[in-house]
Parts: C-alpha cells; structure tokens; sequence
C-alpha cells in the first residue's frame, strides 16, 4: 500500500461557474490551485441558467434601484472585458448570444418606471427601441407593448464553461466521495484530502485553504467536517422548455404587474437544429408546485397571450425543476450579492455561492480579498505528477438537449 503526500495551495471543491472562474483567477495569481468536481463540470445550476449578464435592471422594476440592482451594475462590462481578453479571466473564444436584453410591458407600462427608465440613473444602461427597430419577433400589428433594451449579455454558458475549463487543463479533476474523505484533525482545520486511486494507492492531499463551491453540495461538504454554518437555503423554480420551428432567437423580460419579470425567455439552438425557448420568471417561481402538465399548460396560455401572432401547437415542451442555492436570508428572500464565508469550526476551510452566474467574478474577489487576510501566499510552484493518475471531469450538457425526451408527468 503506498500513500503519496502532494502540497497544493488551494483545493477547490465544485465545478460549476464559482468554482471554476475562482480556479482561473487563483492560477493566474500564481497560486498551486487544483478543483475537484464529482459529476460534470457546471452540470447543477451552472448548466440550467440562462446565460444572462445583467446589470441589476431586472431587479428595479419596482422603479426603484435597489442594493440587488446596485450591486451587480459593473457586471455585464467586466464580462465584456474578460470575452476580449482584457479582464481578469480569459474568456476569448466563448460565444455571445446576445449582446442585450429585452424588456418589454403588454399594456402601457407604469408612469413611474417609464419615468425611472427615461432617467439619468439608468442612462446607458436601458433604450427605449422605437416601433421602426422592433426586432422581426415584435414587429407585428398585434404587438401593442412598449419595447425596451438593456445593456444585459447573453452567454452561450457551454461555452463559457469550455473555456474556463481549458484555461486551467491539467487542475481539474473527478472525485468519487465513495473512495475519498476529507479528513480533520483535533486543530478544527482540514489536515488532508484523502483519495483511494486503487486498493495498493492513496493520495493524501494537504492545502492551505479549502474552498467549497458546490452549489447545493456546499451544505453535505460542510457536513463532512462538521461545519453547520455558513447556513444555505434553496429556492426552487420550474422552468419550462419548449421546442420549435420557429428561427427567433429572443432574449427578453415580459414586465407584468410584479417588480420582478412575469416571463424571462432566453434562446438556445438544438443539435437538432431546432430552436428552443426556455422559459422563466414569475411562470417558474410561481408555478414551482405545479404539476407538468399545469404549468406547461400556464406557459402555452402566456405565450398564447403575448405572441398571438405564433403559432405553437406543433411544438415540444419539456420542465426542468431546479433549486437555486444560496446563503441563507431571512424570509427566504434572495441575497443582493455574492457570498463568502469561513466554515464554522473549520479554520481552514471557506464556503461561497455566487448567488448568479453574473456574480461569479465578484465571489472570486471576495475569495481573494479572504485569502490575503489569512496570509495565503503561494507556496507550492509545481503540480505533483501523481494527480496525473486522478480521472478528469467531462463538460456537462446543457437541458435543452436532455429534457426532451423524458417523459411529461
Ligand atoms: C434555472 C436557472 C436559471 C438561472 N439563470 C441565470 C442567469 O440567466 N443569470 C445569472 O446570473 N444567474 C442565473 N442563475 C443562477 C446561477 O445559475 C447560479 O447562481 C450559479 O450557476 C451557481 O453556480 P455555482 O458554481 O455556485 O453552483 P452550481 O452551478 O450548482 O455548481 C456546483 C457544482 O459542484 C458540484 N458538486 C456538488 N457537490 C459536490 C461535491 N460534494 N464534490 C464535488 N463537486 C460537487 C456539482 O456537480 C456542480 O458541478 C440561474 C439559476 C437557475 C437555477
């Protein structure tokens, strides 16, 4: 039986955009930094969000803008800075979808956001598009709404994971929990990562610091070293996905009576070839409950009543049921901005969530800003080639390829 022993600086621990965009910030920081993922890369929430980039006005449509909207302002141009190889992370080569978002109202939308929108506050940010530069999917007689554009991305997510992920080939790696431990020791802090290649070899991996970005996985990891706070909540939501013939990419917010978007739709070809929209918003947070079969039959009427003009009864349609998972707030609210936190009674172990996928460049500060604090340095410059023996994670694949063909319930 023999036990290697390896140094690295920082063990990541989770796969999806927290983990790895804090992978390629620590690296390029020249930190020994190595992640561990135990399914696919981005295969949890990373892989079911819309690819949206947004500057915080989906979160002002009280009229308002608020710490939540505040927060996440800077965030599609620190995005656009990383796509053209200018920004902190290198996302050269990942597609854009989209370079705006859409909002539009059905009626006349309320004096007092109109006012907001056509306010200093928001110069830049959102454009009142004129009836003469309706995109093709809004110019149609039956079209009565006010149209708006925002400075928001789109990102085709796969290929943002893609790249992270070949930005720091040879770091990443799969965990089988089933062999492996992470083990304390009577200092309340992390001695080692434990992992049983085979019955004759273990690898003993000792870090610095530890840094769980597991998304809903954080709280079994916490578990795992007896660590119950930070606390997590989750926030579900049922998407609905539906398949057509139809070429309009859209990427819009339909503004109802709530401050927060009635339905957010966002577009993703098929290897089919057809066209897929996935649906959010109030349709996917209020019909959480929801069997199948009602909440796809609430979709089909909001499209019914939004797009009279198309024509849906030949389409596809498929959910996806998914938990958001955050730090806990009270009253089950979302949080404002991302978050980081020490696990409690584990000294060298942190927990983070991002809160958004836009939000992941601002968790990995936080992270660093806390790495500074304990006098986390490099320390290790080369990667032990036993990890080479470690199998490698593959990318996750997005649900619009997947949930077609299971069966509606
Ligand atoms: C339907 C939906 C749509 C969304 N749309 C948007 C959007 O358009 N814009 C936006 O900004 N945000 C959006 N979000 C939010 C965003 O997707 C999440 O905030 C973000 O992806 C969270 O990333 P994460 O890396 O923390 O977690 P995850 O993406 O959940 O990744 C966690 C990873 O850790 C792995 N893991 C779990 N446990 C372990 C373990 N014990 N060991 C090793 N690995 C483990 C998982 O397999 C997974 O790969 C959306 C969320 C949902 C659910």
């Amino acid at each position: 039986m023999t036990t290697t022993q390896i140094n690295v600086d920082i063990v990541i621990i989770g796969g999806g955009i927290a983990g790895l965009w804090l992978l390629n910030r620590l690296c390029s920081n020249g930190h020994n930094a190595i992640l561990f993922e135990q399914g696919e890369l981005g295969s949890a929430q990373t892989i079911a969000s819309q690819g949206m980039i947004h500057g915080g006005i989906k979160y002002a449509l009280g009229g308002i803008l608020t710490g939540a909207s505040e927060a996440i302002a800077d965030m599609p141009d620190h995005w656009r800075r990383c796509l053209q190889g200018e920004g902190d992370v290198d996302l050269r080569g990942a597609k854009i979808l989209s370079d705006h978002f859409y909002l539009w109202s059905t009626q006349s939308i309320s004096s007092r956001v109109s006012s907001f929108f056509a306010s200093k506050v928001t110069r830049g940010r959102v454009d009142n598009v004129p009836k003469s530069a309706l995109p093709e999917v809004f110019d149609h007689s039956e079209f009565k709404g006010k149209l708006y554009k925002l400075a928001d991305l789109v990102l085709d997510v796969p290929s943002v994971i893609a790249k992270l992920t070949a930005n720091c080939a040879g770091s990443i790696f799969s965990i089988d929990w089933k062999k492996s431990r992470l083990k304390k020791n009577s200092n309340s802090s992390i001695d080692y990562l434990s992992i049983e290649i085979d019955k004759q070899t273990t690898l003993n991996i000792n870090a610095q610091q530890f840094i769980f970005t597991a998304g809903e996985g954080n709280e079994a990891l916490q578990t795992m070293v007896s660590s119950d706070r930070p606390a997590m909540q989750r926030r579900p939501l049922k998407q609905v996905l539906v398949k057509h013939s139809y070429n309009h990419a859209i990427y819009a917010h339909c503004m109802g009576s709530n401050p927060s978007p009635r339905l957010t739709i966002s577009s993703h070809e098929t290897a089919d070839g057809k066209m897929v929209w996935y649906l959010g918003g109030d349709l996917a947070t209020q019909g959480v409950a929801l069997s199948d079969t009602e909440i796809i039959d609430n979709a089909k009427k909001e499209l019914r009543e939004l797009f009279p003009w198309l024509d849906f009864s030949d389409s596809e349609w498929a959910t996806l049921y998914i938990n958001r998972a955050e730090p806990q707030q009270k009253g089950l609210i979302k949080p404002d901005k991302a978050f980081v936190a020490a696990a409690h009674s584990c000294s060298n172990a942190l927990v983070g969530w991002p809160t958004k996928l836009t939000l992941s460049p601002n968790m990995s500060d936080e992270v660093i800003t806390l790495l500074e604090a304990r006098k986390i340095a490099p320390q290790f410059e080369h990667k032990h080639p036993a990890l080479q023996q470690l199998p490698v994670p593959n990318i996750a694949s997005p649900c619009w390829e997947s949930v077609f063909s299971k069966k509606v319930e």
